[in-house]
């Protein structure tokens, strides 16, 4: 990374587990002077600062909400593995000691529980049992305690409080059981050490289970970021030489050969070569690139050997833009997820209260032994609830989805757009570069006026010169293509939506659609108006050019349709959404295209600005508008759509702008989009809906409500298995996306 760049310091957060305790986290950071954006990874635990602002100060705030950070300097996923496998590691020492004093302690349990009054044996070696329970507490339950003791003293509870408290009123109870046997009515003393190491066992498995399943969720940035190549081989005075890639400075000269990877953005100086994209276009064959042509950092080079020059390093490569972009979307929350936060930020306080209530019942007006059960209820309720299923189900389902939209090529900015686009009932496409190639090209010139066919292509050229639009590169290119001269224009000028006009030649010269050519007087005879309509029949765009007031030729511009659109839109239509083609052209080359690719509803000859007064109406009929364009004039109307839809052609894409970017320029893109947001919105109801089913539908039975009617009381251990399964369950059925299937033939 550049030194004048803001940077980005990752800092990883032990106990961060889940969205209850990531918000005092954030907001302490938030405060933090200096630091503009933060970002989250729940699966990696760490958290993401974006500004200029020191280690220490990052740290210190992070320490004051109750969490301790250590700075991940290079942010390298290599670190966070290894802390990773470190950390599943002593997660499953944990569970190994916990179990193998917790399982005998249950078994000599269904023999022998009693406890004597005077010091027998048996009292000694129960006295010994607390010893030992209270070592596995301390060794192997140690993290939840030091947890719930750092939440408490930053005044609030977490999941670690429950298992803290739980297991630490078990232990308490049988201790005093124990010690102190007279202070207990006979019938009530029990001793429940081989619960409280069960449960400390279970849950450490639980965690340890699921951060092999949180790294897995990762998977897909880890693919990008391994594309960042670590070496360049610079040519420096003559000498190539291998540097790290952090080094390397705009108009640097680099030097790849066959099957090496592209170090940073740049454009081919010498030599000609092929080069596979399709880790970030999606579109699997290489494409051929020679002198002037730009290539992407991450792309591999296959068969030639050029020389490039370096354009953009470090973080504005187009490749570094997008795991930026794809990594805040992974870590942004659609708004489904926002409800179960606050559900979650409020559960804990409600479940120790639920607790308590339930233990009160049960020692006031509960049968004997009373203090049994109300033990036993509040200990089932405080394990069994676990805020961290609640708070995981949506991140862990957004990680994976939006990671898996990327490497299909699609590019989600976050969230709230992957909600959004899951929602869509209408897709609006534009016509030309979105449908079509946006590759128009002169097919016809009829020249009506008695000049020569070349003539009138010298005109329109030296007109279209000025212009920007395709079909004036189109104009352009058929005459340079006959080897023409082509003459300077004088008062030029674009009529948006209609064409150009300006002086050739000495001669006043229109060139445009009908419109532009009438409004200004000229007449089409007969004749002329056949001749573009037979051309709009075939789909061709025709072009009027009007010297000094007469018609003097029409144009014929064919845009060809783009091989796989035929199919995208039959995905769409299947996907039960209303399609609209949308475009400037005229009414009968739009209508002759949407035959061809199977639309219904066409808006032809809207001008620039209108477009996006269509997706206001459509808005207004209650639609939930998705917009495809190509970002450059149809900007506004994709700005007010409910979802736009950017086609970014290659690498050249407007990451930043768009709700979501195709990075392939094709319309399977969309669809892509809308089947992997339906899936992954899916995939969020089903992980809320089992959160809830295991946690917070647990706690009545857990505080005892089937027992009037049945007399079943929910066994703390099995509390113990569900509290920590059920965030195994959420993380797994979220892992289940990645082996989510495309519709399209393409991917
Ligand atoms: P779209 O973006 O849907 O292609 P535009 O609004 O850009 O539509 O253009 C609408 C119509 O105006 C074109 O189909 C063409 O007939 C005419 N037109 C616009 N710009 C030019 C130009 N530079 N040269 C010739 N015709 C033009
Ligand atoms: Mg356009």
């Amino acid at each position: 990374m550049n030194d004048n760049q803001p940077a980005v310091t990752v800092l990883k957060i032990d106990g961060m587990h889940c969205a209850s305790c990531q918000a005092p986290i954030e907001r302490a950071l938030k405060e933090v002077p200096g630091v503009s954006t933060i970002s989250v990874n729940l699966a990696d635990r760490e958290v993401y600062v974006d500004g200029t602002t020191g280690d220490a100060v990052l740290i210190t705030a992070v320490a004051e909400a109750g969490y301790e950070a250590i700075i991940n300097r290079e942010g390298s996923f290599e670190e966070a593995d290894k802390a990773n496998r470190d950390h599943y590691r002593q997660l499953i020492r944990n569970t190994l000691l916990a179990l193998l004093v917790g399982i005998p302690l249950m078994i000599f349990g269904f023999f022998e529980s009693a406890i004597d009054s005077s010091w027998t044996p048996l009292r000694w070696f129960w006295l010994l049992t607390a010893v030992l329970t209270l070592g596995v507490l301390m060794l192997a339950g140690r993290h939840f305690f030091v947890g719930a003791w750092q939440a408490f003293k930053a005044h609030s509870a977490t999941m670690d409080t429950l298992i803290a408290l739980g297991t630490g009123m078990a232990w308490l109870y049988s201790t005093i059981v124990v010690g102190f046997p007279e202070l207990v009515p006979e019938i009530a003393r029990h001793v429940y050490f081989e619960a409280a190491s069960i449960i400390i066992g279970l849950i450490n498995l639980g965690q340890a289970l699921e951060q092999k399943a949180r790294s897995r969720t990762s998977q897909a940035i880890r693919r990008l970021l391994d594309l960042q190549e670590k070496m360049a081989r610079v040519v420096r005075d003559g000498q190539e030489i291998d540097l790290p890639v952090q080094v390397v400075v705009a108009g640097d000269l680099l030097r790849v050969r066959p099957g090496e990877k592209i170090a940073v953005d740049g454009v081919v100086t010498e030599g000609e070569t092929h080069i596979d994209e399709s880790m970030l276009s999606g579109e699997p064959v290489p494409v051929r690139k020679t002198t002037g042509e730009e290539v992407s950092a991450g792309t591999l080079n296959k068969t030639g050997s050029i020389l490039y020059c370096a354009t953009r390093v470090g973080a504005d490569t187009a490749l570094a833009r997008i795991i930026k972009m794809v990594r805040q979307a992974q870590n942004s929350k659609p708004p489904i997820g926002k409800l179960a936060d606050v559900i979650a930020g409020v559960f804990v306080p409600a479940v120790m209260l639920i607790a308590l209530a339930a233990a009160l019942v049960w020692f006031n007006i509960g049968p004997e032994p009373q203090a049994v059960y109300a033990l036993v209820t509040a200990v089932t309720v405080l394990i069994i609830a676990c805020p961290c299923a609640l708070g995981l189900a949506t991140p862990m389902s957004v990680m994976v989805g939006v990671g898996k939209a990327a490497e299909a090529g699609v590019l989600i900015r976050n969230g709230e757009a992957l909600q959004t686009a899951s929602r869509l009932t209408t897709m609006v496409l534009d016509k030309t570069g979105t449908i079509t190639a946006g590759r128009p090209e002169v097919v016809a010139v009829v020249a009506v006026g008695g000049q020569s066919e070349s003539e009138v292509l010298r005109l329109a050229a030296g007109l279209e010169a000025g212009s920007e639009h395709p079909l004036a590169r189109a104009v352009m290119d058929a005459a340079k293509n006959r080897e023409l001269e082509i003459p300077k224009a004088d008062n030029f000028k674009a009529v948006a939506g209609h064409g150009v006009r300006g002086k050739v030649n000495g001669h006043e010269v229109l060139l445009g659609n009908k419109k532009l050519v009438q409004g200004a007087g000229v007449t089409l005879d007969a004749g002329a108006a056949k001749i573009g309509q037979d051309m709009a029949e075939k789909a061709w765009t025709p072009m009027f050019l009007a010297t000094d007031g007469q018609l003097s030729a029409i144009l014929a511009v064919a845009d060809p349709i783009k091989p796989d659109s035929v199919e995208a839109i039959r995905r769409l239509l299947s996907d039960g959404l209303k399609v609209v083609m949308l475009t400037g052209d005229n009414q009968r080359t739009a209508n002759a295209v949407a035959d061809q690719v199977g639309i219904n509803e066409v808006r032809a000859e809207v001008l620039p600005d209108d477009k996006k007064n269509l997706v206001a109406e459509l808005q207004h009929r209650g639609e939930q508008v998705g917009m495809v364009g190509d970002g450059i004039n149809d900007a506004p109307a994709l700005a007010l759509a409910n979802v736009g839809f950017a086609i970014g052609t290659g690498t050249d894409v407007a990451i930043e702008s768009a709700d979501v970017t195709l990075m392939r320029g094709s319309l399977h893109g969309v669809a892509d989009a809308i089947a992997v947001s339906r899936a992954t919105l899916r995939n969020i109801r089903q992980n809320l809906v089992g959160a809830f089913f295991y946690n917070a539908a647990g706690i009545p039975f857990a505080a005892g409500v089937l027992y009037p009617f049945i007399g079943v009381l929910l066994n703390p251990i099995i509390a113990g298995a569900a509290m920590a399964f059920s965030s195994v369950t959420v993380v797994t059925n979220a892992n289940r996306l990645r082996l989510f299937e495309f519709g399209g033939s393409s991917s």
